[in-house]
């Protein structure tokens, strides 16, 4: 009998093809998961709980020590017992199998509770516009529904305390959303079905190549599988839904078949039959093929349109460094060109708390607007930095006031090359068009040999705790190197662009 956990259906939800290739899959090409941030979310979580834990005001059964079947049975006689709170209770029914958090008995039944380091939705703390968090809602389900099978549980309430100590409920039994009439019931019923088939051979698919994949134990197998069958998810933004659809319609998910057909041929197939690429436009299909041709011929990337880059005395290149698992920005970091040479500035947090995160913002902000706005330009790349700012400007609102942010990032010298350029006018013969595939495209080495933002929140946070100055340092170069590389793509877009 297969045993269902919460971790097989989270694996689920992040990549459907992971349950059977973990059951089923070639185990030697398996190289094991470790992934830092995964552990750095781990070991949150874990001194999360113990402090919740440590501050609850009301007397419990902490039934997670011994065997497996002697916390079943402690779990068990605590639930006759109709023991109010229950600590670590493990839950076993059939082939569903759980331990979470907290079971409160209310008003009659067992309600289960989980406690999250996290926010309790996808947009913040408040769920009431409807956003729950679908991994919290699904684990949560599972416990419900091995409490209801018990006869613990009939009304399907649970909760999640999230960072801040407070009490969420989960409407399980409610749409998830506006657009969404699924409820989170359902959706786990779904879940759960496809993950019984995957481990019992029922239900194959093939891996799909997307941003997940680097941090799974599969990542070089999968590869090779995809390098091997010329899958379509090797190509930038084409994932497993886009690539299911050509594969049904044209009856091969190939890159050499997607990019040998005439795209007039297929347009005018589509208008004809609507099931034909359903969800597939015109252009999306056209930049599939053009995007396919390049990474087959290795040509050279390919601009679309010619912009102009300011003519300015100084120029900033600028990345910032967060911690999601604590909602922490830590590093503000400018590699400054200007008619005196380069060099790096930095404004990076001293410890974990409000002020300091608050204090360094500040120096970002006054530093970026120290500049004549008509003689300096701001690159950065992707919108993550603006929308942090944004979410900074929500925290600490007497820094700066949210026209003036606005005003900030609007100026026509605030440059997202991510958003602005290459996806919008240029191609590249990669499957990923991020910071590090391009600039290492272009020839730009970071000086860590597996530069990566979630071993730099590693650093980070064993920095603060030992003082190490050598992880400091480790820190900031790799922020350097960030800082640079965008250089190197800018540099490399202005000379192509001026050579057209
Ligand atoms: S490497 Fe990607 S496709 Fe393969 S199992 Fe992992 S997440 Fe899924």
């Amino acid at each position: 009998m297969s045993i269902i956990t919460p971790s097989l259906l989270l694996d689920h939800m992040r990549c459907v093809h992971k349950v059977w290739r973990d059951n089923h899959g070639p185990k030697a090409e398996f190289v094991g998961e470790a992934n830092p941030f995964l552990k750095l979310l781990w070991d949150r979580g874990i001194q999360h709980e113990a402090d919740v834990v440590a501050g609850f005001g009301f007397e419990y059964v902490d039934c997670g020590k011994g065997t497996e079947s002697e916390r079943i049975a402690q779990t068990n006689a605590a639930l006759s017992n109709r023991v109010e709170y229950i600590y670590q209770g493990t839950l076993a029914h059939g082939n569903l199998f759980g331990i979470p958090d907290l079971l409160q008995f209310i008003d009659g039944e067992y309600v289960p509770i989980e406690i999250k380091s996290g926010s309790a939705g996808e947009g913040g703390d408040d769920i009431s516009d409807g956003k729950p968090k679908k991994e919290y809602g699904v684990q949560l389900a599972l416990y419900a529904d091995i409490l209801n099978k018990k006869g613990l549980n009939s009304s399907r309430r649970a909760f999640v305390i999230d960072k801040t100590g407070e009490r969420v409920e989960y409407f399980l039994d409610a749409p998830m959303g506006a657009r969404t009439p699924e409820t989170m019931w359902e959706l786990y019923h779904r879940i759960r079905a496809d993950v019984e088939a995957a481990l019992r051979d029922k239900l194959q698919n093939d891996p799909a190549m997307c941003g997940s994949c680097k941090d799974c134990g599969w990542y070089a197998s999968c590869k090779s599988w995809a390098k091997e069958n010329d899958d379509l998810t090797q190509l930038f933004y084409v994932g497993r839904t886009a690539r299911d659809t050509i594969r049904r319609s044209l009856e091969s998910g190939r890159i050499d078949d997607l990019i040998g057909r005439d795209l007039d041929a297929i347009v005018a197939r589509k208008k004809a039959d609507k099931a034909f690429l359903k969800g597939i436009g015109e252009s999306t299909l056209a930049k599939m093929i053009a995007r396919g041709r390049l990474l087959k011929s290795g040509g050279d990337p390919v601009m679309y349109d010619r912009f102009d880059f300011p003519d300015v005395g100084t120029e900033l290149f600028f990345d910032i460094e967060t911690d999601p698992t604590q909602d922490f920005v830590y590093l503000h970091g400018f590699w400054v060109r200007d008619r005196d040479g380069e060099r790096f500035e930095h404004f990076t947090a001293t410890e974990i708390s409000p002020e300091n995160e608050r204090e360094f913002w500040k120096r970002s902000i006054d530093f970026m607007l120290s500049f004549d706005p008509d003689d300096v330009a701001i690159y950065y790349y992707s919108a993550y930095e603006r929308t942090t700012y944004r979410q900074l400007q929500r925290k600490y609102p007497d820094v700066i006031t949210e026209e003036a942010l606005d005003a900030l990032f609007v100026r026509a010298n605030m440059i997202d090359l991510y958003s602005d350029f290459i996806i919008k006018s240029t191609d590249w013969p990669l499957g990923s068009y991020g910071i590090k595939a391009i600039a290492q495209y272009l020839g730009f080495k970071w000086r860590d040999e597996t530069p990566s933002g979630a071993l730099s929140i590693q650093w980070y946070n064993e920095y603060l705790t030992t003082g190490n100055e050598a992880l400091l340092k480790r820190v900031l170069e790799y922020n350097e190197d960030d800082c640079k590389a965008t250089l190197v793509v800018k540099d490399y877009l202005k000379q192509r662009v001026e050579a057209m």
